[in-house]
C-alpha cells in the first residue's frame, strides 16, 4: 500500500526524548500533514468498517487523536481510557507495569455494554503493556475487544505476545 510510505515519512523520530537513549516516534508531524492524516484513518476506517464494531476505545493521549475520527466515520461510539482520576464518574481502573514502576488505566462503568465488539486504538505499541490494561478494562464489562490498532509497532518488542491473545494491527514499523 503506497499510502504506508507517506505515513512512515510523516511521523519523526526524536532522539534522546523523554530520555538520553530513546528514540521517540512523534505522531504530531503526521496529524499536520493532511495527506498522511487521513490515509491513516481511511486505512482504519476501510478496516473496521463492515465488522460490527461499535466501540472505539482511545487510549490517553495519542490514542484520542486518532480513535474519534474513526468512530464517526465507522458508525461507532468513542470512548476514552483515562490516565487515574481524570473521569468524574464511576470508574473500573486497571494497573499495568512501566519499565519503572506501574500505571493506571480508567474507564466509566457505564461506557460499554455486555456483548459490544470493540477496537482498542493507541498511536504506539511497544511492550504491549499498555493495550494488555485496555482490554482487561473492555472484557472486565464483557466487551469483546476484536483487535487492537496503532499507527506504529516497534518489531524489538512483539507486544502481540502481551495482548492477551487479542490480534494486533499495526500500520507502519520505525525504520
Ligand atoms: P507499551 O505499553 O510498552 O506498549 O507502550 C506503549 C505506550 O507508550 C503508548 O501509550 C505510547 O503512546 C507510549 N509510547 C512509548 N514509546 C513511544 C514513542 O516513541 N512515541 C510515542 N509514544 C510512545
Amino acid at each position: 500500500d503506497p499510502r504506508l510510505e507517506a505515513i512512515s515519512a510523516a511521523i519523526r523520530v526524536v532522539p534522546n526524548f523523554p530520555k538520553k537513549g530513546i528514540m521517540f516516534q512523534d505522531i504530531t508531524t503526521l496529524l499536520l500533514d493532511h495527506k498522511a492524516f487521513k490515509h491513516t484513518i481511511d486505512i482504519f476506517v476501510d478496516r473496521y468498517k463492515d465488522m460490527q464494531i461499535s466501540v472505539v476505545a482511545g487510549v490517553e493521549a495519542r490514542g484520542f487523536m486518532f480513535g474519534p475520527s474513526i468512530a464517526l466515520a465507522i458508525g461507532a461510539k468513542f470512548v476514552p481510557l483515562r490516565k487515574p482520576g481524570k473521569l468524574p464518574g464511576k470508574v473500573i481502573s486497571e494497573s499495568y507495569e512501566l519499565e519503572y514502576g506501574h500505571d493506571r488505566l480508567e474507564m466509566h462503568v457505564d461506557a460499554v455494554q455486555s456483548r459490544e465488539r470493540v477496537i482498542i486504538i493507541d498511536d504506539l505499541v511497544a511492550t504491549g503493556g499498555t493495550l494488555s490494561a485496555a482490554i482487561s478494562l473492555m472484557e472486565s464489562e464483557g466487551a469483546e475487544v476484536v483487535e487492537c490498532a496503532c499507527v506504529i509497532g516497534l518489531p524489538e518488542v512483539k507486544g502481540q505476545h502481551k495482548l492477551k491473545g487479542k490480534p494486533l494491527y499495526v500500520l507502519v514499523e520505525p525504520s
